[in-house]
């Protein structure tokens, strides 16, 4: 094993069920990998379709008395999950570096967002209104109200090992509703350690449930066929979305779904370039562009195109690759192999078919799978990664001329998710924004992730929100009441 043992000791390696830690029932564990040296640093029990059924009893007895609890008290424990996070903010941030790869620095602004998910629905839970109206022919009373929706099955990817699954256990517990969490099987160590903070917090037995799983297939699909599961919360690509909507349809389950990315990044001739650079760094470099956030296509007007290759060139090439946990990194290793292979794949396409390298675009020797801070310029129409998610440290440049070609191309995807645009001309800056067919959109920002913003994509990208009021009536159910007297 690495030398991180201070780090690891005390983490937990088993299931989390009921308020207690398991085994799997059949014994079974898989090994977590550190993507910087490639050697083993855990191994975690891994949950059986067995172990899924145990974890929804816990939830299932979990859910009365919780969804019992009045919204205050049920904030109150979300309130006090933030202030523990926060005070153990350095412990889980390094954990986080350990599983994931990414620098110290990602990862101390991971868990701050993660907790911010408990801050903001600790007060957002206790503005669980309805209506009353009368209905305007009858004179009947409307009198309508939210309930919790029942058991969910939260399914998280490893790009944010806790901010996904916090933006998921924030609003369901403030709903009232307990949850079972499918952690990724390349980083769940964060959401291990988590359970204890929660139940410091207050959060009873069976609430939250955490199963790490190498089996995740049949796992997830034997939840959303228990009849007492009413929810399915998943992030993660589109292709297992799809899968994952196929299941919940059997059951008719709610579901809400952040899938994939293929994010545009336009800067028009008439943009403070300095503002965009530093913005396309946080847009691209931001989890060393494993991010469904990621801008993945950049189109630069041809009169800043040079000053803006140039700029933004100087700025990926000074940035300094390692082991994240390295003083001064900005750039750690990729998640696992399969991730850099992906990115090496889709350059070596990129530049075959004709894209220039500007800085980086060759995989370094030794261990780790680690990949340079790259920016190609023109890139051809055909290259793969103009369509598919990069999830690596490249940008890929093409210019423009048109206010309406460049919106015609940034919509010219399956994907939704957020677009980024940079102007100093707001009324374009709106003009654009409502034309882009993306769920979010970032104005003159290369970030738009926040608590209190309602965050989810558009087309292939998703379906229904996280964040913000909207993410807790995912895990609420209307219930509308006739009456007269
Ligand atoms: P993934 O889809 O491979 O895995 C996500 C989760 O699903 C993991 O827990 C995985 O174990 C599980 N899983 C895999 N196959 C499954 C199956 N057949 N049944 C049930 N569960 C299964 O995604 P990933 O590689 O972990 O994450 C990267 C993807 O996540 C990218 O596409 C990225 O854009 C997307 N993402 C989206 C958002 C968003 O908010 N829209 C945020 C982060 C990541």
């Amino acid at each position: 094993m690495a030398n991180y043992d201070n780090l690891l000791a005390n983490v937990p390696t088993d299931l989390w069920i009921g308020g207690k830690w398991k085994k799997a029932s059949d014994g079974a564990r898989f090994d977590v990998i550190d993507p910087a040296t490639e050697q083993k640093i855990a191994s975690v029990a891994s949950a059986s379709t067995d172990d899924a059924k145990a974890a929804l009893d816990a939830a299932q007895a979990a859910f009365g008395p919780w969804a019992a609890k009045k919204p205050r008290e049920r904030g109150e424990i979300l309130r006090k999950a933030y202030d523990l996070i926060m005070r153990d903010a350095e412990r889980l941030a390094k954990l986080i570096t350990i599983e994931n790869g990414k620098a110290l620095s990602d990862s101390r602004g991971e868990v701050a967002y993660a907790a911010e998910f408990f801050r903001w629905y600790a007060e957002e839970g206790v503005r669980n209104l309805g209506q009353n109206g009368m209905a305007p022919s009858s004179g009947a009373r409307i009198f309508v109200h939210h309930k919790p929706a029942g058991l969910a099955v939260l399914v998280t990817p490893w790009n944010f090992p806790a901010a996904m699954a916090t933006r998921k256990i924030g609003p369901a517990l403030a709903a009232g509703c307990p949850v079972v969490l499918k952690p990724a099987s390349e980083t769940p160590l964060t959401m291990l350690a988590l359970m204890p903070i929660l139940e410091e917090a207050g959060v009873p037995a069976g609430v939250v449930n955490v199963l790490p799983s190498r089996r995740s297939g049949p796992v997830v699909d034997a939840m959303l066929h228990d009849p007492r599961v009413r929810v399915v919360s998943f992030t993660g690509s589109t292709e297992v979305g799809r899968k994952l909507l196929h299941s919940a349809a059997d059951n008719v389950l709610k579901t809400a779904m952040e899938l994939g990315g293929n994010a545009p990044f336009i800067v028009f001739e008439d943009a403070d370039i300095d503002a965009a650079i530093d913005g396309a760094m946080v847009a691209k470099m931001r989890n060393m562009g494993e991010a469904c956030t990621a801008a993945n296509r950049f189109y630069v007007h041809e009169r800043v195109s040079d000053e803006f290759s140039k700029k933004l060139t100087a700025k990926m090439g000074s940035l300094k690759m390692g082991n994240g946990l390295d003083d001064g990194v900005a750039l750690g290793p990729l998640v696992n192999k399969e991730g850099l292979d992906k990115v090496v794949e889709l350059v070596d396409d990129a530049v075959g078919k004709g894209a220039k390298i500007l800085v980086g675009g060759k995989k370094p020797e030794g261990t780790g799978y680690f990949y340079p801070a790259t920016v190609l310029s023109n890139v051809p129409n055909s290259a793969k990664m103009l369509n598919e998610e990069i999830f690596g440290p490249v940008a890929s440049l093409q210019t423009f001329k048109e206010e309406s070609e460049v919106i015609t191309r940034a919509n010219d995807t399956e994907y939704g998710l957020v677009a980024y645009l940079y102007t100093k001309d707001l009324a374009r800056g709106m003009r654009v924004s409502e034309r882009l067919d993306f769920g979010m959109i970032g104005l003159n920002r290369g970030l738009v992730s926040d608590p209190a913003a309602p965050f989810g994509g558009m087309k292939q990208s998703g379906i229904g929100r996280e964040g913000a009021h909207e993410g807790l009536q995912e895990f609420l159910e209307t219930q509308y009441i006739s009456t007269t007297w």
